[in-house]
Protein backbone atom coordinates (compact mmCIF):
# COMPACT_ATOMS: atom_id res chain seq x y z
CA UNK A 1 0.00 0.00 0.00
CA UNK A 2 2.87 2.30 -0.48
CA UNK A 3 3.35 4.92 -3.36
CA UNK A 4 6.46 6.49 -4.45
CA UNK A 5 6.12 9.95 -4.82
CA UNK A 6 8.26 10.75 -7.44
CA UNK A 7 5.73 9.02 -9.77
CA UNK A 8 2.85 10.86 -8.21
CA UNK A 9 1.97 14.01 -11.45
CA UNK A 10 -0.40 16.95 -11.25
CA UNK A 11 -2.84 15.12 -13.27
CA UNK A 12 -4.42 12.31 -11.89
CA UNK A 13 -2.97 8.52 -12.20
CA UNK A 14 -4.63 5.27 -11.15
CA UNK A 15 -3.51 2.69 -8.74
CA UNK A 16 -4.40 -0.24 -7.60
CA UNK A 17 -3.33 -1.94 -3.96
CA UNK A 18 -3.63 -5.09 -2.83
CA UNK A 19 -5.12 -5.80 0.57
CA UNK A 20 -4.55 -8.97 2.17
CA UNK A 21 -6.48 -10.95 5.32
CA UNK A 22 -2.56 -11.17 6.95
CA UNK A 23 -2.65 -7.29 7.25
CA UNK A 24 -5.72 -7.32 9.75
CA UNK A 25 -6.48 -8.86 13.11
CA UNK A 26 -9.16 -8.76 15.26
CA UNK A 27 -8.09 -8.18 18.01
CA UNK A 28 -5.91 -4.75 16.75
CA UNK A 29 -8.46 -3.95 14.06
CA UNK A 30 -11.59 -5.46 15.21
CA UNK A 31 -12.40 -6.35 12.33
CA UNK A 32 -11.20 -9.62 9.85
CA UNK A 33 -10.57 -9.40 6.20
CA UNK A 34 -12.46 -12.34 4.62
CA UNK A 35 -10.72 -12.30 1.07
CA UNK A 36 -7.85 -10.34 -0.89
CA UNK A 37 -9.34 -6.74 -2.18
CA UNK A 38 -7.74 -4.40 -4.73
CA UNK A 39 -8.32 -0.74 -3.32
CA UNK A 40 -8.53 1.89 -6.09
CA UNK A 41 -6.62 5.20 -5.52
CA UNK A 42 -6.74 8.45 -7.78
CA UNK A 43 -3.73 10.17 -7.20
CA UNK A 44 -2.24 13.64 -7.95
CA UNK A 45 -0.67 16.75 -7.02
CA UNK A 46 -1.57 19.87 -5.68
CA UNK A 47 0.78 22.51 -4.83
CA UNK A 48 2.88 20.86 -1.99
CA UNK A 49 0.29 18.68 -1.20
CA UNK A 50 -1.01 15.34 -2.75
CA UNK A 51 -4.55 14.66 -2.93
CA UNK A 52 -6.50 10.96 -3.12
CA UNK A 53 -9.36 9.86 -3.94
CA UNK A 54 -9.76 6.00 -2.93
CA UNK A 55 -12.30 3.30 -3.45
CA UNK A 56 -12.53 -0.19 -1.25
CA UNK A 57 -14.20 -3.40 -1.25
CA UNK A 58 -13.83 -5.38 0.81
CA UNK A 59 -15.56 -8.29 2.66
CA UNK A 60 -15.45 -8.04 6.34
CA UNK A 61 -15.53 -10.75 8.88
CA UNK A 62 -17.73 -9.36 11.62
CA UNK A 63 -19.11 -11.35 14.84
CA UNK A 64 -22.91 -10.76 15.40
CA UNK A 65 -23.47 -8.53 18.27
CA UNK A 66 -26.55 -11.47 18.94
CA UNK A 67 -25.06 -14.50 18.78
CA UNK A 68 -21.39 -14.07 18.67
CA UNK A 69 -21.16 -16.12 15.32
CA UNK A 70 -18.64 -14.75 12.51
CA UNK A 71 -20.49 -14.07 9.09
CA UNK A 72 -18.98 -12.18 5.93
CA UNK A 73 -20.50 -8.54 5.55
CA UNK A 74 -19.37 -6.97 2.24
CA UNK A 75 -18.86 -2.65 2.52
CA UNK A 76 -18.03 -0.10 0.07
CA UNK A 77 -15.83 2.55 1.50
CA UNK A 78 -15.15 5.78 -0.66
CA UNK A 79 -12.72 7.72 1.12
CA UNK A 80 -10.52 11.47 0.10
CA UNK A 81 -7.16 12.41 2.07
CA UNK A 82 -4.77 15.13 1.37
CA UNK A 83 -1.09 13.94 2.36
CA UNK A 84 0.85 16.85 3.05
CA UNK A 85 5.07 16.89 3.48
CA UNK A 86 5.65 16.49 6.93
CA UNK A 87 8.03 19.04 6.95
CA UNK A 88 5.01 21.42 7.30
CA UNK A 89 3.71 19.61 10.30
CA UNK A 90 5.19 22.47 12.50
CA UNK A 91 2.86 25.00 10.69
CA UNK A 92 -0.10 24.28 13.54
CA UNK A 93 -2.09 27.35 12.64
CA UNK A 94 -2.35 26.59 9.83
CA UNK A 95 -4.10 23.16 10.43
CA UNK A 96 -6.29 24.03 12.71
CA UNK A 97 -8.21 26.36 10.48
CA UNK A 98 -8.79 23.09 8.19
CA UNK A 99 -12.43 21.66 8.77
CA UNK A 100 -12.52 18.82 10.72
CA UNK A 101 -14.03 16.58 8.39
CA UNK A 102 -10.90 17.33 6.17
CA UNK A 103 -9.06 14.36 6.69
CA UNK A 104 -5.43 14.92 6.35
CA UNK A 105 -2.37 13.17 6.77
CA UNK A 106 1.51 13.90 6.36
CA UNK A 107 4.36 12.10 4.14
CA UNK A 108 7.69 11.92 4.83
CA UNK A 109 10.76 10.55 2.69
CA UNK A 110 9.82 9.54 -0.81
CA UNK A 111 6.79 7.04 -0.79
CA UNK A 112 2.86 7.82 0.51
CA UNK A 113 2.04 4.70 2.62
CA UNK A 114 -1.35 4.51 2.58
CA UNK A 115 -1.84 1.50 4.76
CA UNK A 116 -2.80 3.51 8.20
CA UNK A 117 -5.56 5.78 6.17
CA UNK A 118 -7.55 2.51 4.44
CA UNK A 119 -7.10 0.59 7.91
CA UNK A 120 -9.09 3.53 9.15
CA UNK A 121 -11.57 3.58 6.62
CA UNK A 122 -12.21 0.01 7.19
CA UNK A 123 -12.67 0.45 10.75
CA UNK A 124 -15.40 3.50 9.81
CA UNK A 125 -16.95 1.11 7.54
CA UNK A 126 -18.05 -1.37 10.01
CA UNK A 127 -21.84 -0.83 11.12
CA UNK A 128 -22.31 0.30 14.92
CA UNK A 129 -24.64 -2.98 15.04
CA UNK A 130 -23.66 -6.25 13.04
CA UNK A 131 -26.58 -9.27 12.85
CA UNK A 132 -25.88 -11.77 11.22
CA UNK A 133 -29.81 -11.93 10.13
CA UNK A 134 -32.64 -9.65 11.28
CA UNK A 135 -34.36 -12.45 13.14
CA UNK A 136 -31.35 -13.73 14.94
CA UNK A 137 -32.50 -15.35 18.55
CA UNK A 138 -28.91 -14.44 20.00
CA UNK A 139 -27.67 -17.08 22.96
CA UNK A 140 -29.83 -17.90 26.28
CA UNK A 141 -28.56 -15.83 28.91
CA UNK A 142 -28.56 -19.08 30.98
CA UNK A 143 -26.44 -21.80 29.26
CA UNK A 144 -25.17 -19.78 26.14
CA UNK A 145 -27.13 -22.12 23.66
CA UNK A 146 -26.89 -20.39 20.15
CA UNK A 147 -30.56 -20.26 19.89
CA UNK A 148 -30.54 -19.85 15.92
CA UNK A 149 -29.43 -23.74 16.20
CA UNK A 150 -31.49 -25.41 18.73
CA UNK A 151 -33.76 -24.49 21.67
CA UNK A 152 -31.96 -25.08 25.00
CA UNK A 153 -34.10 -26.31 27.87
CA UNK A 154 -34.14 -23.50 30.50
CA UNK A 155 -37.12 -22.16 31.80
CA UNK A 156 -38.32 -19.16 30.44
CA UNK A 157 -39.63 -17.75 33.34
CA UNK A 158 -36.63 -17.81 34.77
CA UNK A 159 -35.50 -14.51 33.07
CA UNK A 160 -35.76 -11.21 34.85
CA UNK A 161 -38.48 -9.18 33.58
CA UNK A 162 -37.00 -6.12 33.82
CA UNK A 163 -34.54 -8.01 31.54
CA UNK A 164 -37.52 -9.11 29.19
CA UNK A 165 -38.65 -5.90 28.69
CA UNK A 166 -35.40 -5.31 27.18
CA UNK A 167 -34.85 -8.27 25.13
CA UNK A 168 -38.19 -7.19 23.41
CA UNK A 169 -36.86 -3.53 22.36
CA UNK A 170 -33.96 -5.10 21.31
CA UNK A 171 -35.82 -7.25 18.79
CA UNK A 172 -37.84 -4.38 17.47
ZN1 LIG B 1 -26.54 -13.75 15.25
ZN1 LIG C 1 -30.43 -22.05 27.93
Amino acid sequence: MIIRIDEIQTSPSDFELELHPWQFDLQNDGFVLHSSTQVKVRVSRVGLDIEVYGYIPAELELECCRCLESKVFPVQKYFYVIYRDAKWMETREEVELEADDLLVSYYSEDTLNLTEVIREQLILAIPIQVFCKTDCAGLCPHCGQNLNFRRCSCREDKIDPRLAVLAKLLEN
